[in-house]
C-alpha cells in the first residue's frame, strides 16, 4: 500500500474504522466529484490491503433518480388501482341504494307494481327484499280494497232504486245511474257537485235538510212535473253516521212510484167505468119496471114496447159482463192461448157469415175476399175469431147505411195480413192512439148507442199481443177506417 494512498481520507477511515467513505474531485473530474468507499482486507487480523471503489457522483445521482422514478411509478399504479377498486365498490353499493330509493318513490306515487328485484347476500339485499315484500303486501291490500269498492259500486249501480250519498259538506259524494235518470241529472257533472245546485227540487232538499237536522230517517212522496216526464217518487233520507256516531252525510234513496200510481189510477177509473156502464142499463130497467108496476092496466102494445126495451138493456148487460169476463181471463191467463194451426180463410168466412144479416139490415155491403188465401197460422181459433168479429162488428156499427165493409186476407213475407176496411165515419187522429183503451169512446153518447161495451178494441189489443201479432189502424174522418192485423206464419223461435 503506497503511503500516498494511506493519506487518502477513505483509506485512512477504513484503516481506523474498518470502513471509510469520502467524496472529492479527481483531477479528471470536470463538474463532478467522485464518491469513494474503502474497506480493509484483513488476513489473520492483519491489514493486508484495502479495497477501494470509486464512482462519479453523477452516476450515483442518476441511479437515485432512476430509483425515485421507479418508486413514483409504482406509487401511481397502486393509487390508480386503489381508485378503481374504490369506484367499483361505491358503484356496487350506491347503485342498488338509488334503485331502492326510486322504487320507494314510485310506491309513494301509487305505482304498486314497482319492485327492486335485487338478490344480494348483503344488507342491501335484505333491504331490497324487504321493500319488495312490503310493496307486494301493499299492492295486495290495495287490490282487495279496490275490488271491494268496485263490488259496492256495481251493487249500487245495479239497484233498481236511485241512490244519492250527500257528504257532510253538502256535495254529492255518489249518485247512481237510476237516480241521475229519475232526476234528469248529468251523472258525471253531478258527482262531487254541491247538492243545492243539483237537487234544485225543494221537496228533496227539504227531506235532506230534515234528515240532517233531526238525525233520523225521513221520507216522503214527491211529484215531478215534466222532468222530463211526470213522475212520482218515494224519497227517503237517512242520516249517515260513522262508528263513533259522528254524522258524515245523508243517504237519499229514490223509488219510482210512477208506474204503480198509474196502475192504481187505471184500476180506479176502470172500477168507476164498470160501475157506470152497469148502472146505466140497470137504471133504465128499474125505471121501465117501475112504470109497468105503476100502471097495471097499460095497453098491451105499450107494455110490449117496454118489455122489448128491458130485453135490450138485458142484452147489453149480458154483453158487457161477457166482455169483462173475457178481459179478466185474458189478463190472468193470456199465456193459456192455444197455438194450433188455424185456417184464416175459415175465420174470415165465419165473420162474413155472422155479420151478413146485420150489414144487410143496415144496407151495408159486406165483402168477403174473392179467393181463399190458403193461409194457416199457429194460433188460438177462438182468439182469432174474437179479433176478426170485433173488428167487423165495429166496421159495420160505425159505417152509415149505403156504405161498404171489405174483408181482406193476404200473405206478406212471413206474415199473414188480415184487413177490415170500411167507408164509415172514421176516427180523428187525436183519438187513434186511445181507442184501444178500455171504455174509451170517441163520442161517448153516440158510440154507446151504436157500438157495444167500449171494451171491444181493448180485447182485440190484448188478444193480438197474446198471439205475438201486431195491429195497425189508419183512418180518415168522414171517409173510413182500416184495421190491419199482422200474424206470424210460424212460431217465433224462443
Ligand atoms: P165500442 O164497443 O164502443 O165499439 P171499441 O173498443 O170497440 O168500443 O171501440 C172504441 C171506439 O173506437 C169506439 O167507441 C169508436 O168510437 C171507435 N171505433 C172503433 N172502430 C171504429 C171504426 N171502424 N170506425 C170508426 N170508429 C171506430
Amino acid at each position: 500500500t503506497p503511503a500516498a494512498w494511506i493519506a487518502l481520507p477513505e483509506i485512512d477511515a477504513a484503516r481506523r474504522l474498518g470502513r471509510g467513505t469520502a467524496t472529492r474531485a479527481l483531477p479528471t473530474d470536470i463538474d463532478d466529484r467522485t464518491f469513494f468507499l474503502a474497506v480493509p482486507i484483513l488476513i489473520e487480523f492483519e491489514v493486508a490491503g484495502f479495497v477501494r471503489v470509486g464512482m462519479p457522483l453523477e452516476r450515483l445521482a442518476a441511479r437515485r433518480r432512476d430509483l425515485g422514478r421507479r418508486v413514483a411509478a409504482g406509487a401511481s399504479l397502486s393509487a390508480l388501482i386503489a381508485l378503481a377498486l374504490g369506484f367499483f365498490f361505491t358503484r356496487n353499493h350506491t347503485r342498488p341504494l338509488a334503485r331502492i330509493a326510486e322504487v320507494c318513490r314510485q310506491l309513494a306515487t301509487g305505482d304498486f307494481t314497482a319492485r327492486v328485484n335485487a338478490r344480494r347476500p348483503d344488507e342491501i339485499g335484505l333491504v331490497a327484499t324487504t321493500v319488495d315484500a312490503m310493496a307486494a303486501d301493499v299492492q295486495r291490500r290495495i287490490l282487495a280494497e279496490q275490488r271491494e269498492r268496485e263490488r259496492l259500486a256495481t251493487l249500487l249501480a245495479a239497484m233498481a232504486d236511485g241512490v244519492i250519498a250527500v257528504s257532510a259538506r253538502g256535495t254529492i259524494a255518489y249518485i247512481n245511474r237510476v237516480a241521475a235518470e229519475l232526476l234528469a241529472l248529468d251523472l258525471a257533472a253531478a258527482t262531487d257537485a254541491p247538492v243545492a245546485r243539483w237537487l234544485t227540487l225543494p221537496p228533496i232538499l227539504d227531506l235532506h235538510q230534515r234528515a240532517r237536522a233531526e238525525s233520523r230517517r225521513v221520507s216522503g212522496e214527491i211529484r215531478l212535473q215534466a222532468h222530463p216526464h211526470d213522475r212520482v217518487l218515494a224519497v227517503s233520507a237517512t242520516p249517515l253516521t260513522d262508528a263513533r256516531d259522528a254524522a258524515f252525510g245523508v243517504l237519499l234513496v229514490l223509488h219510482d212510484l210512477t208506474e204503480l200510481r198509474r196502475l192504481e189510477e187505471v184500476r180506479r177509473s176502470f172500477t168507476a167505468n164498470v160501475s157506470h156502464e152497469l148502472k146505466t142499463p140497470l137504471t133504465a130497467i128499474a125505471a121501465i119496471v117501475s112504470a109497468l108496476l105503476d100502471d097495471p092496466g097499460m095497453p098491451r102494445p105499450d107494455r110490449q114496447r117496454f118489455l122489448t126495451r128491458i130485453a135490450a138493456q138485458g142484452d147489453r148487460l149480458h154483453e158487457l159482463v161477457n166482455d169483462l169476463l173475457v178481459l179478466a181471463r185474458l189478463e190472468s191467463a193470456a199465456h193459456l192461448l192455444e197455438r194450433v194451426p188455424v185456417d184464416l180463410d175459415a175465420i174470415i168466412a165465419l165473420a162474413h157469415e155472422t155479420f151478413q144479416p146485420v150489414a144487410a139490415q143496415k144496407n151495408i155491403a159486406l165483402v168477403a175476399p174473392a179467393e181463399p188465401a190458403d193461409l194457416v197460422v199457429p194460433g188460438d181459433r177462438e182468439a182469432l175469431r174474437l179479433i176478426v168479429n170485433n173488428l167487423v162488428h165495429n166496421a159495420v156499427a160505425y159505417t152509415p147505411p149505403g156504405g161498404r165493409v171489405e174483408l181482406h186476407l193476404r200473405r206478406a213475407g212471413d206474415t199473414a195480413v188480415i184487413a177490415v176496411r170500411d167507408t164509415g165515419v172514421g176516427i180523428a187522429p187525436e183519438h187513434l192512439a186511445r181507442i184501444f183503451e178500455r171504455f174509451y169512446r170517441v163520442d161517448p153518447a153516440r158510440d154507446r148507442t151504436l157500438g157495444g161495451s167500449g171494451l171491444g178494441l181493448a180485447i182485440v189489443k190484448h188478444l193480438v199481443q197474446a198471439l205475438d201479432a201486431h195491429i195497425l189502424v189508419e183512418s180518415t174522418p168522414g171517409q173510413g177506417t182500416t184495421f190491419t192485423v199482422q200474424l206470424n206464419l210460424t212460431l217465433p223461435t224462443p
